[in-house]
């Protein structure tokens, strides 16, 4: 069972495909495993469809269109869950599109970090985020790793226990530079998670890349 969901914000962009594709990443393997969110992106893609059908939309139309397909979800009328491919991700470790990604790699190539922690790095096209495979030996906490903005952390084997709460198979957290916290895989298993953080500033000129490590940015 499903504790840790997606944040609305994020399946809001990534239902009007601005999200980028690192988070797209984690978002599209969350959904693979959770039915709630796929049954809430399903809604905010109808609501989206409806508003741009309906253009231009003033206030009372929007509460209005709302009301009534919330009518029409709750009445059946509109399939509450997106069709996936069934038998292609339900079993496995890694749900499609995540395994598509690790294929496009090579296939699963995990590189050791010490104390029997590995870890694979998802190559994307999107430079703003550095998207990996995190693997947490049973009972050991996780490596220590910069912690700079936003981390979106998705259990696909295992669990995690931190300060917060539990994390088990299809969790998600998400912890900023403000969160202070010692996960650590709980004993009996081996974690296995997808962490999705945002890439440190590149910088073009030579000077400030120099610099970088000095100015802690
Ligand atoms: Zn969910």
């Amino acid at each position: 069972m499903i504790e840790h969901h997606l944040d609305d914000d994020m399946l809001q962009q990534y239902a009007a495909g601005t999200l980028a594709e690192g988070w797209s990443v984690a978002v599209a393997t969350h959904l693979a495993l959770c039915p709630a969110c796929r049954s809430k992106l399903s809604m905010l893609e109808s609501v989206g469809g409806y508003f741009i059908d309906s253009e231009p939309a003033d206030e009372a139309a929007v509460s209005q269109s709302w009301e009534s397909l919330k009518a029409k979800i709750d009445a059946g009328q509109i399939d509450k869950v997106v069709p996936i491919k069934k038998g292609s991700w339900s079993d496995h470790t890694y749900p499609q599109p995540l395994r598509t990604y690790i294929d496009a790699a090579g296939g699963l190539k995990w590189r050791q970090l010490g104390r029997g922690a590995a870890q694979m790095m998802i190559p994307t096209s999107d430079e703003t985020t550095t998207v990996r495979l995190l693997k947490i030996p049973a009972g050991q906490p996780v490596p220590e790793h910069s912690h700079r903005g936003v981390e979106l952390t998705l259990v696909l084997d295992g669990s995690f226990s931190d300060e917060v709460s539990r994390f088990a198979r299809g969790d998600v957290e998400m912890a900023d530079d403000s969160l202070t916290h010692q996960p650590k895989a709980d004993a009996g298993r081996d974690c296995i998670c997808l962490a999705v953080t945002e890439a440190p500033l590149r910088f073009k000129s030579r000077f400030l890349r120099l610099i970088q490590p000095i100015l802690g940015i």
